[in-house]
């Protein structure tokens, strides 16, 4: 397997060489060899990055809309022309299944690039509206300044242009740091940034941890701080934004609920790969995953079966295998972790009905394991596991599932699943939660996403997702 070095980091659009020794080290989820290593950028890295996106903002945010659309697109055109090498270093980073990689990864972020572009082609210029106090008042939007994007290890290209790609088509300039097991990829966006020929500053990558991220978000030259990661994280970032007083945008957590109602269809062939895509995905490393099934006590070992032949149809290995559909968990010490909620589960009382093991190395493999009789109140189904581990609990009645769904700190994602769409959609009106689909789960780039609760503040996605980037600003006429 090949290795990747790289001795320079990507800060003000040009290969600079790093002003610290520090290197991190890259290992492939699968086999645990090591696979790459980067240098870790230093403070004066940070503040290198911060001080070029300062310079070159007043120039990025007068072009004109069109102009840095194209840019935008040209960054698309040279994403694709990356795909292969992109998924390829993803899968072997954090074990992401190679065909998921190509549908959630590359794709999703030339997508994204393009759809703000044409967002901000058609954006007018202000919008007038006519006052009750003076005549009329002309509301701007002005780019907020120099954007720092932090970004976790789960979905790194996808989640990185969740925020570069409105943020740059608003006129900001962003710092991203990724995390220190997925910093391969983000070569390949400084890369395409090159190509592209986004302007110099417009854009750095600064490869770090969490004191790293810590230094970028209270940087004096950051005007705004976007964040995808963990609640404890986001809880860190708040509060030095706070104090700050300095925007933020927080993507956290979530134990989303899967709720069939009595009425669903439960056969596998017909709703096992949506449901496969809605609670197990990417080895169940997705923040807006249900995780809590709530089945309707009269049907509970119909979805037990339903759930069995799901994970016995999703096969376990290398993740770069076309036919894999689980592939190892990103780290060591996420493996532990998720093994570690596996024994408490079965201590707290919870029945394993699959899995519950762990897979034979190497890798960083967890068996995809489903618990029957969990009851709400288990710290299986109260905290983020991020693995593939599934809890299913019973319900009586369409309210009673609507209590248990909403009976949680968090408020991401979430399902529900019948044969009458308009009653699964009241139903999901009444659940406490930022985004929820109905027989299925799938982001859509053009509505708003994000969370409630203990799982953020803040929308990405959408014209949305666009405003994030945006200060207003009303001139009233007399
Ligand atoms: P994490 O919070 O440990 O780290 C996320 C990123 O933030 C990393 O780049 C890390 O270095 C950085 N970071 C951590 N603490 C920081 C601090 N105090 N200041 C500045 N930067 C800091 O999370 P993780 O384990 O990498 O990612 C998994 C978590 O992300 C899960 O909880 C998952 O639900 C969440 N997530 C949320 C979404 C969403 O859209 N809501 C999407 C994906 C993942």
């Amino acid at each position: 397997m090949s290795t990747t070095i790289r001795s320079e980091l990507y800060i003000g659009g040009q290969w600079v060489p790093p002003h610290g020794q520090e290197t991190l080290t890259v290992r492939s989820a699968a086999t645990e060899e090591v696979i790459g290593s980067v240098p870790a950028a230093a403070p004066a890295d940070v503040d290198a990055a911060v001080a070029a996106a300062k310079a070159a903002f007043p120039g990025w945010r007068a072009w004109a809309p069109e102009r840095r659309a194209a840019i935008l697109d040209r960054f698309a055109d040279e994403i694709d022309e990356r795909t292969e090498e992109i998924i390829t270093a993803i899968s072997r980073q954090n074990g992401m299944p190679i065909t998921v990689a190509r549908r959630l990864e590359a794709g999703f972020s030339s997508l994204l690039l393009r759809y703000y572009a044409r967002l901000v082609r058609h954006q007018p210029a202000a919008e007038v509206r006519p006052g009750l106090l003076v005549s009329q008042t002309s509301i701007r939007r002005h780019p907020i300044g120099v954007i720092a994007a932090i970004v976790p290890w789960n979905v790194p290209q996808t989640l990185t242009f969740t925020k570069v790609a409105p943020a740059l088509a608003a006129g900001c300039t962003v710092v991203v740091k990724p995390s220190p097991e997925t910093v391969l990829d983000a070569y390949l966006i400084a890369e395409a940034a090159l190509a592209a020929g986004v302007p110099q500053g417009v854009l750095s990558i600064v490869p770090g941890g969490r004191e790293l991220g810590a230094y970028l978000v209270s940087h004096p030259g950051v005007d705004k701080v976007a964040f995808t990661g963990s609640t404890e994280g986001g809880r860190a970032v708040a509060e030095a934004c706070a104090r700050l007083l300095r925007p933020v945008s927080l993507e956290l957590g979530g134990k989303s609920a899967a709720i069939f109602l009595d009425d669903a269809d439960l056969d596998p062939d017909a709703i096992g790969e949506s449901l496969f895509a809605a609670t197990l995905v990417n080895n169940g490393q997705v923040c807006f995953l249900g995780t809590r099934i709530l089945a309707p006590r009269s049907r509970y070992a119909e979805v037990l079966g339903l759930l069995e032949a799901v994970v016995r149809a999703s096969p376990v290995g290398d993740p770069l295998d076309e036919s894999t559909l689980i592939g190892p968990l990103a780290s060591a010490r996420q493996r532990d972790r998720v093994q570690g909620y596996i024994e408490m589960g079965r201590a707290e009382g919870a029945r394993v009905v699959a899995g519950g093991g762990r897979h034979p190395g190497p890798g960083w493999f967890v068996q995809p394991t489903i618990f029957a009789d969990v009851d709400n109140s288990f710290r299986i189904a109260q905290e983020e596991i991020f693995g593939p581990v599934l809890s299913v609990i019973p319900y009586d009645t369409d309210d009673d599932a609507v209590r248990i769904a909403n009976d949680t700190m968090y408020g991401l994602g979430g399902t529900v699943w019948s044969a009458d769409t308009e009653r699964a959609a009241s139903v999901a009106a009444r659940v406490q939660t930022g985004t929820i689909g109905i027989n299925g789960y799938a982001p859509e780039p053009t509505a708003p996403f994000g969370g409630i609760k203990a799982s953020g503040i803040g929308r990405e996605f959408g014209p949305e997702g666009l405003a994030s980037y945006q200060n207003l600003q009303s001139i009233y006429f007399p």
